[in-house]
């Protein structure tokens, strides 16, 4: 394995990091405090760069200028052709600047650079564009009501809406937050995880540089407990849309509830089924149980933690996984050939290894990995067990790094209870040629996505979100447009009533 820099091409894309501060009413500002912290490069654990530490009094004056920015602005009272332009030309900087936003990932979380450069960041433009589409398409109905009456709906934008976003995927969480709420007319704050703030910086500069007015978007880096805490415990802030973990998402939640009864969207948590049937060409599938763990190095919320294999195929299924495995290429994200880099910080490198122990003392065989590679920075070995038990800490946690667990099934029905047997709700994979199979088990998974022959298949259009402690509430689609918005009846007598 290789821990060098990569070859030589590859690491000059190593960005300069040019925004570092809090990004408040369209300027750069220190925070009050002037407390900074530090984010660091995942692949050797130096430090990138220091960053102004957010608070309470910063995300007030943040929120003070998304409110000004929502009841005295132009954003929500522009016509959505005018705003769709803007998020237009947005995504046009978005491609100008991919690499520098590709690297920026890259550095901060570990991400596969090309993966950053040639996927997510493309995609983050185009989500700006699809939202753009639906910007001048929002509008509510005509109501019959009765003989006396005539009623509408309106559907205006929901205010000023705190985002909180994870570190696993810094561009892509930021523009699907962003751009929906920005074509229902919102305004916002955005407090980025503390791990990986250095994208939605960067971000903020190209939305000022699109023409996004002041205090539109602000971007507030911080501590979950204060930062975070102070934007979801915010007495002026209309909703809180977050992506994390289920644990934070009952605080934020909580929070909320004792506040302002502000409204919550939370995607959080997952321990996605992936489950195998005999009829499955082996070698696909091993690559999509493969892809499906490993991507983003197992710091995915959909990750195919649990892989469910039928039996007439397991021994095979098993001995090919492993192969695979065995040859993934860990090492330098910026370089081309590596297909898995480091953890994205010491506290999630040490919480998967102590996943690894736990799985080795339970019980369950570990057929590859379970270890660090190199001796700086935090990589870890793609893992697999088999022999679980579901009751195995393993088999019912969210690890959230590269560790799958691997269990064989007989029938169909034993497959879909395995399935089910999570509180968790997120996604599920299902592999066979049978529809009815296909069919049967998609209905019978209580998931918000099924995966039928393929794995982290996302749509701009297709709405993405958790059953059960999954979370609520839309990522993608309009359903997360509509999240944005709120709807107001209006009603006007028709004849001579005696109103
Ligand atoms: P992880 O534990 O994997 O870092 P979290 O769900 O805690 O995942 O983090 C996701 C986001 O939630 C980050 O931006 C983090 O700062 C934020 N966060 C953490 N704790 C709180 C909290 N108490 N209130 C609000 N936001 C929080």
């Amino acid at each position: 394995t290789s821990l060098t820099n990569g070859d030589a091409g590859s690491l000059n894309k190593v960005p300069t990091i040019k925004f570092t501060k809090l990004f408040i009413n369209g300027d750069f500002v220190d925070s009050l405090s002037g407390k900074t912290f530090e984010t660091i490069d995942p692949r050797t654990g130096d430090v990138i760069a220091r960053i102004s530490e957010g608070d309470k009094e910063d995300i007030d004056i943040a929120v003070k200028a998304a409110r000004h920015a929502f009841d005295n602005g132009p954003w929500p009272r522009l016509p959505g052709s005018e705003r769709a332009r803007i998020l237009l030309k947005w995504a046009e900087i978005i491609e100008e600047n991919a690499e520098e936003l590709a690297a920026l990932d890259a550095i901060d979380a570990g991400k596969l650079y090309h993966m950053c450069r040639n996927v997510e960041v493309p995609a983050a433009a185009n989500t700006l564009r699809y939202y753009a589409g639906a910007a001048d398409k929002i509008h509510g109905e005509v109501l019959k009501m009765s003989r006396e009456f005539h009623a509408y709906t309106l559907l205006e934008p929901l205010g000023v809406v705190g985002h909180i976003t994870p570190w696993n995927f810094p561009n892509t969480m930021f523009y699907i937050k962003v751009a929906p709420s920005l074509a229902a007319g919102c305004t916002m704050v955005l407090k980025p995880a503390e791990q990986t703030p250095l994208s939605a910086l960067f971000s903020a500069h190209l939305a000022k540089l699109a023409g996004i007015p002041d205090g539109v978007i602000n971007v507030v880096p911080g501590f979950g407990p204060t930062a975070g805490a102070a934007l979801s415990s915010h007495m002026d802030v209309d909703k809180v849309s977050f992506t994390g973990s289920t644990q934070t998402g009952r605080v934020i939640m909580q929070a909320a509830a004792k506040s302002n009864l502000k409204q919550v969207s939370l995607e959080l948590g997952g321990k996605s089924p992936l489950i195998i049937f005999d009829d499955a060409d082996i070698d696909k599938a091993t690559e999509l149980a493969l892809l499906g763990i490993l991507y983003n190095k197992g710091e995915v919320c959909v990750a195919s933690s649990r892989v469910f294999v039928q039996e007439g195929i397991y021994d095979e299924f098993e001995k090919k996984l492993v192969e695979k495995a065995k040859a993934w290429v860990v090492g330098d994200p910026f370089d081309p050939k590596v297909q898995q880099g480091p953890q994205v910080d010491k506290e999630q490198f040490e919480k998967v290894l102590s996943y690894i122990e736990h799985g080795k003392k339970e019980g369950a065989t570990l057929l590859t990995g379970g270890k660090t590679v190199g001796n700086k920075g935090y990589f870890i070995e793609p893992t697999i067990f088999s022999n679980i038990r579901e009751d195995m800490l393993i088999a019912q946690d969210e690890i959230f790094g590269p560790v799958m667990a691997l269990k064989k099934f007989k029938t169909t029905e034993e497959a879909i209870k395995s399935a089910n047997n999570t509180k968790y709700g997120l996604a599920a994979g299902i592999v066979t040629k049978n529809l009815d199979t296909a069919n049967t088990v998609s209905r019978s998974i209580r998931a918000g996505t099924i995966w039928i022959n393929c794995y982290f298949a996302f749509g701009d259009d297709v709405p993405f979100g958790g059953y059960k402690m999954s979370g609520f509430g839309k990522d993608h689609g309009l359903e997360a447009l509509h999240k944005y918005l709120q709807v107001k009846s209006v009603v006007t007598p028709l004849y001579n009533s005696p109103w």
